[in-house]
């Protein structure tokens, strides 16, 4: 008996369409880490029926899978490419997102390789340095603007360290010198937002918005209600129930001990699923509409609930993320972020697409 991991394709499109309503530009798709964990090419084709035309990954191996499936929009690589993928670029019709001068000596040397204008998008350094173009780099481009010659600029990007915190004073930063760096590059189109980037105010607007998390159910506006609509819900059968006495000890290392006669129900769920160790004695998960705690040490295919009281028996569900505790919930206990919540969910779950 596997958990069942419910993703809801129709949400998705409900999230990509509010999202893209806010903002006057285009809205893409940010489907890299295989959609966030998700499933790229179903969250993929799905946004691809309902309008999408603009789609970013983080490897050009995955746009290369990709490709098949998403034909005829623009597929861009955040993470650029190296030499020896310029040529998987260049056959997939991809986008490389260049950030630095040896990257746009690589993706040059194709298109002088293949006698060809090559798209590209130039990202630059707004205060992350992580990836993008320096000042430094972008004073050589000034100095040398055949450095360009043989790529035609999609985009010039940058991206947000601190979206997910409104009052950030960094975030005006950024914008001034984003908008500083935009002179240099006349006439180039340009992408900003990532989700939270999107509700910070219209200097943060541009021609392409990049909402990865707000597709998916994470909230961009963090302390604030959830602007979007449920994707992800996962649910696992109970195997056994335990009762086990006052002063007896759940799992490994006998971490919980029962301060009264308990009710212990075990799911097969645990760390190989990415369903985090740090969740031990800390997660809630939902029987009915019963708050059930987490007891014991996550194992690595097994965890333990507290359900006393309950009228849990083995074939019931507990419901580990889903309405009222979501990615964002659940991570808030494991002490990580909705995003690796997400990125973790395991291969074993039995996968069920609503709206494929
Ligand atoms: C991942 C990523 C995004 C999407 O960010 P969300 O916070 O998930 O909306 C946008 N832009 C870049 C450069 C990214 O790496």
């Amino acid at each position: 008996m596997t958990a069942l991991l419910e993703i809801n394709l129709d949400a998705v499109v409900w999230n990509w369409r509010a999202l893209a309503a806010m903002h006057t530009g285009a809205t893409a798709g940010v489907i890299k880490a295989n959609a966030y964990g998700l499933g790229a090419a179903q969250v993929g084709r799905k946004l691809l029926a309902a309008g999408c035309k603009h789609f970013f990954l983080a490897h050009v191996a995955e746009a290369v899978a990709l490709r098949p499936v998403l034909p005829g929009v623009m597929l861009a690589v955040l993470n650029g490419l190296l030499p020896e993928e310029a040529g998987d670029c260049y056959a997939q019709d991809l986008v490389p997102v260049l950030g630095s001068l040896h990257e746009i000596g690589w993706w040059r040397a194709e298109a002088v390789r293949r006698g060809k204008i090559l798209p590209a998008i130039l990202q630059v350094d707004t205060g992350m340095a992580r990836l993008g173009l320096s000042a430094a780099d972008l004073a050589a481009l000034r100095e040398d603007p055949t450095l360009l010659e043989g790529l035609r600029l999609e985009y010039i990007l940058t991206h947000l360290s601190s979206s997910d915190i409104p009052e950030s004073p960094v975030n005006q930063r950024q914008a001034q010198k984003f908008i500083e760096v935009m002179k240099q590059f006349p006439g180039v189109k340009t992408s900003f937002a990532n989700s939270s980037g999107m509700f910070l105010g219209a200097e943060f607007g541009s021609d392409l918005a990049r909402p990865g998390a707000g597709l998916y159910g994470l909230n961009p506006t963090p302390g604030r209600a959830n602007p979007t609509r449920d994707v992800v819900r996962l649910t696992a059968p109970i195997l056994e129930i335990h009762e086990v006495e006052a002063g007896g000890a759940v799992g490994y290392g006998g971490d919980w001990v029962a301060k009264r006669p308990s009710r212990i129900a075990t799911v097969g769920v645990g760390y190989a699923d990415g369903y985090l160790r740090s969740l031990s004695n800390a997660a809630t998960a939902h029987f009915d509409d019963t708050i059930v705690p987490l007891v014991g040490r996550v194992s690595m295919d097994l965890t333990t609930f507290d359900v006393t009281g309950l009228r849990a028996s083995p074939g019931d569900a507990l419901c580990l993320i889903g309405p009222g505790h979501g990615p964002d919930a659940l991570a808030r206990e494991a002490g990580t972020n909705g995003y690796e919540i997400l990125t973790s969910l395991g291969r074993r779950y039995r996968r069920r697409y609503i709206g494929a």
